[in-house]
């Protein structure tokens, strides 16, 4: 029997959005393991727990979905049918709602985790064919506020700089975000590079007491939702001492007067009061980050989710402008992904609000673009429903049927009960995905098996801008198929020319083309070169372009006038109602260090579940004491929306009138106590839709 070597590739791991580099070997029999890329510009060889333990995760078929299942109705249990009979189906189920209510009866939601040809396929049926722009994607929960961010400031989503930039900076304000935990090579890299160096600085700004603020050399443990307040007060201080960029803010910023009249209109001490932090120590954050020669600042969901994320974000994004920290070696503003590969998806306009290429659908031009490029009649000029509004449209009855593809919204959506009624009321509700797990399934008229990671073969996008190619490495278990393939047949079925695509690589060919003289122009970067030359930063314009590794360095912006333009935001976030006798306490919700998302990758790994076992309460022991709760009691939290009931952990890591709960944990033996989004709030920001998990009112007392 001729027996086969080992064979090794090279990809990337598909959590979080640092993409670290990863070999993947696969013996005879089809197993893999993996280890960190030596070689690899983003990790250097190394991995996080999760990252390491990807191997067990694409070994272990045991909760996979295998074959293609459906039921005719409610009432009956799904059964196993063929591809053919599964999307026969799903395309007239689809074709008879728009037949009889229109085209924006129907929609997809789908996932930053999605390869961006995917993505983008997803994007080119539904704006381009469906003809409805009902298409969103998880990635509305995690980015969607630093995009509109970045779009007001810069006149684009663009990320200004590299992680190659880490190592040169001597100052970094990380806000709203736990690296530490969530992004944990890219902090490693922060913690290697102050080791070496220890003048370098960091500032945490976090109502938690994370293990990166432990690294910090100043943490403000400010009152969550007073960001702004924060921020304006650490410019004022700039101000007031001179540590500002004259130049930088004359030649290449507008707007500066406003926020200048803006940031004096309250002093320090003021800030202080309502931030819930010392006068001395925002003196301290702003002369730090003044007296720097290069300054960077990181955040993430702790700024993003939020009903005042975009204007957090614009917060924190104007004193890079303020001190010209920006288009330079180590500066600017960065903000951390959550997803592999959120920023993917937004490049090929995977969101209900965006166009592919970052062409905007308010923009009559721009719809036509897309429109003559894909061949047809037009794009609808009316919005598409964003996440939350997708499951409230189905609540309603207005949206009959759904698509949801590698995303598990009955744990990730805020005040998921409502999700459960929303999924419950659907006409028809199309799930494609891996894993068994998602508790989304269970919903499903039609359930489809989709292929994994080293499954299927397609490109992401880190949060660096840095584009890799991931090979397909293994088969797909039993009757699964690749997301694109599903897609397209889908298409095909419904009669849509413009689908016949042999491979991946035509789809990403017929994206590169589509990219040509935008700011994000990829059309110099093929497969080919993805595959010899490994990842790269765009833009790259041409075949021998390297690549971007730096945005700005010229100083002109993607804004008409090409000056960065200061917002000028002022607000407190109460999310809407603020505590209350009633709801005394902020639930403010996250991610630990082992598991990721819904955990229906992570939870089958017995050694990702010892750091964090089960879910529980954080609260800060005088509130314990407040309350009448010990360490290890059982306590129900209740907000307006829902009920948790989960064991206490009394730590000062959250301060005073602050509760934390993991987001990551759905029903746990047929109960959803445990499930943090049953208490979340649906409001949103009104900029960029991103719901607010970081600002609930709740009560809490012990069961
Ligand atoms: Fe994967 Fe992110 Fe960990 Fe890197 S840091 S190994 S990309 S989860």
């Amino acid at each position: 029997m001729h027996m086969r070597g080992n064979e090794t590739v090279k990809t990337t791991c598909s959590y979080c959005g640092v993409g670290c580099g990863i070999i993947v070997t696969k013996d005879p029999q089809g197993k893999v393991e993996v280890k960190g890329d030596p070689d690899h510009e983003v990790n250097k060889g190394m991995l996080c727990s999760k990252g390491m333990n990807l191997h067990y995760v694409a070994n272990d078929h045991s909760d996979r979905i295998l074959y293609p299942e459906m039921r005719w109705s409610k009432m009956h249990p799904t059964q196993r049918v063929s591809w053919d009979d599964a999307l026969r189906r799903a395309s007239a189920v689809f074709s008879s709602m728009i037949k009889k209510y229109g085209p924006d009866s129907v929609g997809f939601y789908i996932s930053g985790q999605c390869l961006t040809e995917e993505y983008y396929i997803a994007n080119k049926l539904t704006k381009g064919f469906l003809a409805t722009n009902n298409i969103d994607t998880n990635s509305r929960l995690c980015m969607s506020s630093t995009v509109v961010g970045y779009k007001n400031t810069f006149g684009e989503d663009a990320v200004p700089l590299s992680y190659k930039d880490i190592e040169l900076a001597d100052c970094f304000l990380l806000a709203g975000a736990n690296p530490a935990w969530c992004h944990p090579i890219l902090f490693r890299r922060i913690e290697k590079h102050k080791e070496k160096h220890p003048e370098v600085k960091i500032i945490v700004v976090d109502p938690r007491k994370t293990d990166t603020a432990n690294f910090a050399d100043l943490h403000l443990q400010l009152i969550p939702g007073t960001d702004i307040v924060l921020y304006n007060a650490i410019g004022r201080r700039l101000l007031e001492r001179g540590l500002i960029d004259y130049e930088f803010i004359k030649n290449h910023t507008d707007n500066y007067q406003k926020y200048r009249e803006q940031i004096l209109s309250i002093s320090l001490k003021q800030a202080a009061k309502i931030c819930g932090v010392s006068e001395k120590d925002i003196k301290k954050a702003a002369d730090i980050i003044g007296l720097s020669e290069r300054y960077i600042s990181m955040w993430a969901m702790g700024l993003n989710q939020s009903v005042i994320g975009t204007d957090k974000n614009v917060a924190l994004i104007n004193l890079s402008l303020i001190t010209g920290q920006v288009g330079k070696p180590g500066a600017g503003p960065f903000s951390l992904t959550g997803q592999p590969n959120a920023m993917g998806g937004r490049e090929v306009g995977g969101m209900a609000s965006l166009l592919a290429v970052h062409k905007d659908l308010n923009n009559p031009v721009h719809r036509k673009e897309v429109a003559d490029f894909w061949g047809v009649n037009k794009i609808s000029s009316k919005p598409g429903f964003s996440a939350t509004e997708m499951f409230d449209a189905l609540e309603k009855g207005t949206l009959k049927a759904i698509w949801i593809i590698g995303t598990n919204p009955l744990v990730s959506m805020p005040n998921s009960r409502r999700v459960e009624k929303a999924l419950s009321n659907a006409k028809f509700v199309v799930v494609q995905d891996i894993s068994h797990k998602s508790d989304t399934t269970k919903f499903a008229d039609l359930l489809l098996p989709a292929a994994a990671w080293l499954e299927k073969e397609g490109t992401m996008t880190n949060s660096e801008r840095r584009i890799s190619y991931l090979p397909k490495v293994l088969q797909e278990p039993g009757e699964a198929r690749a997301d694109v393939e599903i897609l397209c047949d889908f298409a095909n079925y419904m009669g849509f020319r413009g689908f016949n695509y042999q491979s991946s690589e035509e789809i990403y060919r017929e994206y590169c083309q589509m990219t040509k003289n935008t700011n994000i122009d990829i059309s110099g970067l093929s497969y080919f070169r993805l595959k010899n030359q490994g990842s790269m930063q765009w833009p790259i314009p041409t075949p021998t372009h390297p690549g971007t590794a730096r945005l700005f360095e010229d100083r002109k912006f993607f804004t008409p006038n090409q000056k960065a333009k200061f917002n000028v935001p002022y607000s407190v976030n109460n999310a809407s109602i603020g505590t209350s006798v009633q709801y005394p306490l902020i639930l403010t919700t996250g991610r630990i260090r082992d598991q990721w998302h819904t955990m229906t990758k992570t939870g089958k790994v017995a050694r990702l579940k010892t750091h964090y076992p089960y879910p529980r309460i954080e609260i800060n022991p005088v509130d314990a004491y407040i309350h009448h709760i010990s360490h290890g009691d059982i306590c129900e939290v209740k907000s307006k929306n829902g009920t948790i009931r989960l064991k206490a952990k009394v730590t000062d890591a959250v301060r005073e009138g602050v509760i934390f709960a993991p987001m990551h944990w759905g029903k746990i033996l047929q109960s959803d106590l445990g499930r943090a989004n049953n208490l979340t709030n649906t409001i949103v920001d009104p900029q960029s839709k991103e719901p607010d998990f970081k600002f609930t009112a709740v009560s809490i007392s012990r069961y």
